[in-house]
């Protein structure tokens, strides 16, 4: 399924399997999870990088060929691969172990062809090994809705009161990750949207709500993984003096302004920003150990456009994933 122009369609193509070049492997796709930033790149929220796109990063695949020099995989082995395409290794922030910040990285679905599709391939280094306690359709989410869920849960600190607005597929599996960790998470939806709310409470939430109500303790952090801006405001204004507010999405609308004294205090409000490599490890590691069950509704792949059209208007449950 190929993003030719943002804001049009994804179109079915058929395509030769690509090949392996050294250091790739080629991946017969097994599933592939929906995330809303292929959608802020089916829109065009975020400026195209390519000519075409084949988006998807949240890989499951089986190893069909590997590429020369690759040791860590072989044929018939099953690995995830994330939105973490590439890094460059040697600019500042890969020197200093940020390389989610590296000014060259590639991510995958965006600057490389990604998982919307029968075969993919993908750069051995970035690629990872699954627990095995998860069906491949299981297993995608935690490709990026576990990942980045979960360094958004490290940059909110180590509070037990935790807000998280927005309950998509991100939330659904840091929600499973904090219980874990005993803190108490407090859900915010959309106003009147009783069917997230019951699904927070499904998965452990204390509490659950609309944007519009305040839960009566004042929280320690909270997460924002709804692309609305104006739920920045809010969620400071539910933050205790030096919490803090993370923005986990990759776009967002504008945020608007507020008067200063909801930020005082040494309130923070900062955003996590892709991932890296060795969160993927933790995260991998620690998943089949809380363990996080994640909840998917699976759909073919030429079904790639209405899955989009169904996360744009809030009408999923969990996590969607492609299966081809
Ligand atoms: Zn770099
Ligand atoms: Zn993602």
């Amino acid at each position: 399924m190929v993003l030719k122009t943002p804001g049009q369609p994804l179109e079915l193509e058929e395509r030769d399997i690509p090949y392996p070049m050294a250091g790739q492997l080629l991946l017969k796709v097994k599933a592939c999870a929906v995330c809303r930033t292929d959608l802020h790149v089916a829109d065009g929220d975020l400026r195209p990088v390519c000519e075409q796109i084949v988006p998807g990063h949240e890989i499951v695949g089986e190893v069909a060929a590997v590429g020369g020099g690759v040791e860590d995989f072989e044929e018939g082995q099953r690995v995830g691969v994330g939105w973490l395409g590439f890094t460059c290794g040697e600019c500042e922030f890969c020197k200093r172990g940020e390389e989610n910040l590296c000014d060259f990285a590639k991510f995958t679905g965006y600057h490389i062809d990604g998982g919307f599709a029968e075969y993919t391939v993908a750069d051995a280094r970035y690629c990872f090994h699954l627990p095995d306690n998860y069906t491949d359709a299981a297993a995608a989410p935690l490709m990026c809705a576990g990942l980045i869920g979960y360094r958004a849960l490290k940059m909110a600190g180590r509070g037990r009161a935790l807000g998280i607005f927005g309950f998509g597929a991100a939330a659904h599996i840091a929600a499973q990750v904090a219980t874990h960790e005993a803190r108490n998470v407090y859900a915010f939806t959309r106003p009147g949207d009783t069917a997230a709310q019951a699904f927070a409470r499904s998965v452990g939430c204390t509490w659950a709500g609309g944007s519009d109500e305040k839960p009566s303790p004042l929280l320690d952090a909270a997460i924002i993984f709804a692309p609305a801006g104006e739920l920045v405001p809010v969620a400071l204004q539910s933050v205790r003096k030096g919490g803090v507010v993370v923005c986990g999405g990759i776009h967002m609308s504008n945020i608007p302004s507020f008067q200063y004294n909801i930020l005082w205090g040494e309130r923070m409000v900062r955003s996590v920003a892709n991932l890296t490599r060795r969160d993927a490890m933790e995260f991998l590691a620690l998943a089949p150990k809380v363990p996080v069950r994640t909840t998917v509704q699976t759909f073919g792949l030429d079904q790639a456009n209405g899955v989009l059209s169904a996360l744009r208007a809030g009408k999923l449950t969990g996590a969607a994933v492609l299966v081809p």
